[in-house]
């Protein structure tokens, strides 16, 4: 028998989630499900805290934890022009990742085995998968497991056209007098000085009428040094009015947008989970919601006894469109600037949020595709359609026009 029904590598967004919907299975099941959760001591390969931001409809698993909830949001254009709106049916909220790691680890029964433990290896097999790994003494140690899911962070990805880094530096930041609007958010500030490719925008997330996250992002190919960051925030702090500040802390962080493939499956028994598993959208980087309906589609099935594959939590024609919107963006065929201010000045919010959680119709994203710069995003559109065409072609060893057919870019 195995050592363990599931074992989760990873205690992050993605393995705290599932260990803590398993939980609630093993509350539904006659036989708990014994679980190991697995992550290394800190040091290098163990993120900082974070801030994890997400939106859904009404109140969610998180609820009680959250570090702030807003029904307002407001998107700026690079001209100014400031498009606030409600997110209904949404609520964009805000997650520290240190409340989820106490709340899950806090709450854990007695069929979680939180293990300190840094994998090195893994291998499958037909009754059970094995887990290799070492302790904090440095001693190797071996599990067993039915089922295990890995959220390790994935190497770069290879097979995809275009990868762009989502880049960014954000202050926490405290006023001694009331600077903030506690009710609304600031989604997306176009005013920044933008990139020749890309798009750069800074956001304003507040906690009260005293403290909020400000956030300078840029998508792009190179990160910044934490100095062009710094500059960068002081320059879109003043830009916002924001003179008199302290500094209570930062994050920082890299996020790569790709369109590459990610399979959840990668044995009879291994399978991938959160960023690893596909969580992040291409073109905007969120992840933790999808990461979130992905464990609990895995706990779901988990519960009925299916094979616990992870969805990969986008259709395939969302991760089409933002394949060309990755393109357009990286080749400068399209302004980000332009194109986001568009998008979000031209459609109910709640609509583009439904669209990037994969939840909107045809019919919807049709509309909405016209909101955005059309020449362009066509073009951008027949130059994906013609890659995809002759990547198949390619496979498949049968050329497209010949040998060497140039593309319509
Ligand atoms: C600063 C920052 C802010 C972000 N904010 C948002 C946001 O607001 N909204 C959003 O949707 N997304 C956000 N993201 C993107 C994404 O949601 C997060 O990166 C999220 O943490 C991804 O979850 P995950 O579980 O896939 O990976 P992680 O949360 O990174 O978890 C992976 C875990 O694996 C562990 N690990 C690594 N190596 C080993 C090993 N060898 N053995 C065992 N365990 C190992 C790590 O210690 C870590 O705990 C943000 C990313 C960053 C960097």
């Amino acid at each position: 028998m195995a050592d363990y029904d599931v074992v989760i590598i990873g205690g992050g967004a993605a393995g705290l989630t599932l260990a803590h919907h398993i939980g609630e299975v093993n509350e539904r099941r006659g036989r708990p499900l014994r679980t190991a959760l697995l992550e290394p001591p800190p040091g290098p390969h163990t993120p900082p805290p974070r801030t994890w931001c997400f939106w859904e409809e009404g109140d969610g698993l998180w609820e009680p934890l959250l570090a702030a909830r807003w029904r307002d949001l407001t998107v700026v254009g690079a001209d100014g022009a400031r498009h606030r709106s409600a997110a209904d049916p949404y609520r964009y909220k805000m997650l520290r990742s240190d409340d989820v790691v106490a709340f899950v680890r806090g709450r854990a029964d007695e069929h979680l085995d939180q293990r300190e433990l840094f994998v090195t290896g893994l291998s499958d097999g037909p009754e059970h998968a094995t887990v290799h790994a070492t302790d904090p003494r440095g001693a190797d140690v071996r599990l067993t497991a039915r089922w295990v899911f890995d959220s390790r962070p994935p190497a770069a990805r290879s097979g995809g056209r275009t990868t762009l880094l989502q880049h960014f530096r954000g202050w926490f930041v405290r006023t001694p007098k009331e600077a903030f609007d506690p009710e609304s958010a600031v989604l997306m500030d176009l005013r920044p000085p933008q990139p020749s490719t890309g798009v750069a925008f800074g956001y304003v997330l507040p906690l009260s009428s005293r403290e909020a996250l400000v956030e300078y992002t840029e998508f792009g190919r190179s990160v910044l040094s934490t100095a062009e960051y710094e500059a960068a925030l002081d320059a879109y702090s003043a830009a916002i009015g924001l003179e008199d500040f302290e500094v209570v802390s930062s994050e920082q962080g890299v996020i790569p947008m790709t369109d590459a493939p990610f399979p959840t499956r990668v044995g009879r028994r291994l399978f991938r989970i959160g960023a690893a598993g596909g969580a992040t959208r291409p073109s905007t980087g969120y992840t933790f919601g999808g990461a979130s309906r992905q464990a609990a589609a895995v706990a779901e099935a988990l519960a009925e006894g299916r094979t616990p594959i992870p969805p990969v939590p986008y259709r395939a024609r969302h991760l089409a469109m933002d394949a060309v919107m990755l393109r357009a963006l990286d080749t400068g065929r399209v302004r980000g600037s332009d194109f986001f201010a568009r998008l979000f000045a031209g459609n109910r919010l709640g609509d583009v949020l439904a669209f990037l959680d994969g939840a909107s119709s045809v019919r919807r994203e049709l509309a909405m595709g016209l909101t955005t710069p059309v020449a362009a995003m066509s073009h951008s559109t027949l130059d994906h359609l013609w890659y995809v065409l002759r990547s198949r072609a390619g496979r498949t060893g049968r050329g497209l026009n010949g040998a060497g057919g140039s593309s319509p870019r």
